[in-house]
């Protein structure tokens, strides 16, 4: 019996594993995955011969959970080259808007290349919001600052990193300073000055790794087998049950499973698998954690010939008022310089599809995909561009959660009816971002190992 399973290899698993064998040294921990491989979202790839991001591609610096792991793997950090990133607004790329919060802009002034003048005028006098509970992110801003906010600067802000609808998403989880700053009395745009006022730091807002940020998870699995802990892939869990001393899990093909027992276990997978495996043993958690929707994505990169895309922006994002498939692109090879010195000949760009609801995104064809890609790219960039020399299409089905308003009422009812030793983390609860899972992934961890020591001890007593 495995003193801790960890379901899932994805980021989370990975960081929890790591976490578990950090504080417990001599515990036997065994990681199952479900998968071929590990890195869940994120994952490298071959573009034109090179190993390229098909999933995530960097990490929140500013935070200190993923790029800790980062260092404390003996990794070196590759930081984005210095090239803002631009809009796609009213058919022509403008610069983003700076000294925003998310969007919300600390002078509604510095909007005046995106916006009309009306809706820079609406956005400059800020209306009360009355808040009761929880509302969307859409609805907040909207309320306070005028729809054009919402639909020129939240919608593709909000989107890409949620994949979601500015109005259906939580403000208390998805910007909970907004949230705060309303219902304690304060305005939105008081809010967006002071974070505008704070000192800037030289250190930049994101990093990555050479080859790719989808080296991460390898690296953490790597150290973990060094480490003498146990990583199986193809190793699905299909159930789950409560034994007198713990778990019992069903492993492996339907055809020929077996069985794993665990003291206890560490969940690590998305909203979906996580609440099938709680179905029987956790109704409760189960149900709450099957109203998380989730919005699929599709990432389409391709390689031009150097010099078919401008090196002076790291890319743009589209409002969906716009009309356009794509919702984003990023000039990967401008951002990266990582990828432009082991790519030299080629520019590589990706763009993505899909938000929450699309669900017709999926069912087009590669070709279809890559086909309007394209035409979007060529049409932001207001010129016909040559065929590319490499391109590849990664469906990412089940990509983002969405924390719709109610998100982390619906997470303390998960939390709450989890059997004793068993806790779940990642992507679907306390944040979307690589380093959010980490965090999730140490602090669902720490608790794990609390309340096993805790009954030992009452077991002793
Ligand atoms: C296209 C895309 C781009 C993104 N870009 C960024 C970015 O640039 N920066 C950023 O910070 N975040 C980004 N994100 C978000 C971030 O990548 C994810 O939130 C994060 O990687 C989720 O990690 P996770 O380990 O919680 O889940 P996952 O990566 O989904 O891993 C879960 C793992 O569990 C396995 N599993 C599922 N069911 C079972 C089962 N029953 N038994 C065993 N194993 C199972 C899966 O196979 C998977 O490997 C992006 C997400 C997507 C989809």
């Amino acid at each position: 019996m495995a003193d801790i399973v960890v379901v899932g290899a994805g980021i989370t698993g990975l960081a929890a594993a790591e976490r578990l064998l950090q504080q417990e040294p001599g515990a036997d921990i065994l990681v199952l995955e479900g998968s071929p491989r590990v890195g869940g979202k994120l994952h490298v790839g071959d573009l034109a011969g090179q190993q390229i991001d098909l999933g995530a591609e960097a990490v929140l610096a500013r935070r200190p959970e993923a790029v800790g792991l980062i260092d404390a793997l003996g990794l070196t950090r590759e930081s984005p080259a210095a090239v803002g990133a631009s809009l796609w607004s009213r058919g022509a790329l403008r610069p983003m808007p700076h000294d925003t919060l998310m969007g919300i802009p600390a002078d509604a002034a510095s909007l005046s290349e995106v916006l009309d003048a009306q809706e820079v005028a609406r956005a400059g006098v800020e209306q009360p919001v009355q808040i009761d509970g929880d509302l969307s992110l859409g609805s907040l801003v909207e309320q306070a600052l005028g729809p054009a906010v919402v639909d020129r600067l939240i919608e593709p802000l909000l989107g890409g990193v949620y994949a979601g609808d500015a109005r259906e998403l939580s403000a208390q989880a998805c910007l909970p300073a907004a949230y705060d700053a309303v219902a304690s009395g304060g305005t939105l745009t008081a809010l967006a000055a002071r974070a505008a006022a704070e000192p800037r730091s030289d250190a930049p807002v994101f990093a990555s790794l050479v080859g790719g940020i989808g080296g991460l998870p390898i690296a953490v699995a790597e150290h973990l087998a060094a480490k003498g802990i146990t990583i199986e892939t193809d190793a699905m869990v299909r159930e789950l049950r409560c034994v007198p001393d713990g778990f019992e899990l069903t492993v492996g093909s339907a055809r020929s499973p077996r069985t794993v027992r665990a003291r206890a276990l560490v969940l690590a997978a998305p909203a979906a698998p996580t609440a099938r495996l709680l179905g029987q043993l956790a109704p409760a958690s189960s149900q709450a954690l099957a109203q998380i929707d989730y919005a699929s994505m599709v990432l389409v990169s391709y390689a031009f010939e150097r010099g078919t895309i401008p090196d002076d922006t790291s890319g743009f994002l589209v409002p969906p008022v716009e009309g356009r498939d794509i919702k984003a692109s990023t000039f990967s090879s401008a951002k990266w310089p990582w990828l432009r010195k082991a790519l030299p000949a080629y520019d590589v760009v990706r763009v993505s599809f899909g938000r929450a609801g699309e669900v017709r995104t999926l069912q087009r064809t590669d070709e279809d995909l890559a086909a309007a890609g394209l035409a979007d790219l060529a049409q932001a960039l207001g010129r016909s561009l040559p065929a590319p020399v490499d391109s590849r299409v990664q469906r990412w089905g089940g990509g983002l959660p969405q924390y719709a308003v109610g998100h982390l009422e619906r997470v303390a009812a998960v939390r709450a009816g989890l059997p004793h030793g068993l806790v779940v983390a990642g992507g679907a609860y306390d944040g979307v971002g690589i380093p959010a899972c980490i965090a999730s992934a140490q602090r669902a961890s720490d608790e794990l190992l609390a309340r096993i020591a805790g009954t030992t001890q009452e077991s002793e007593e």
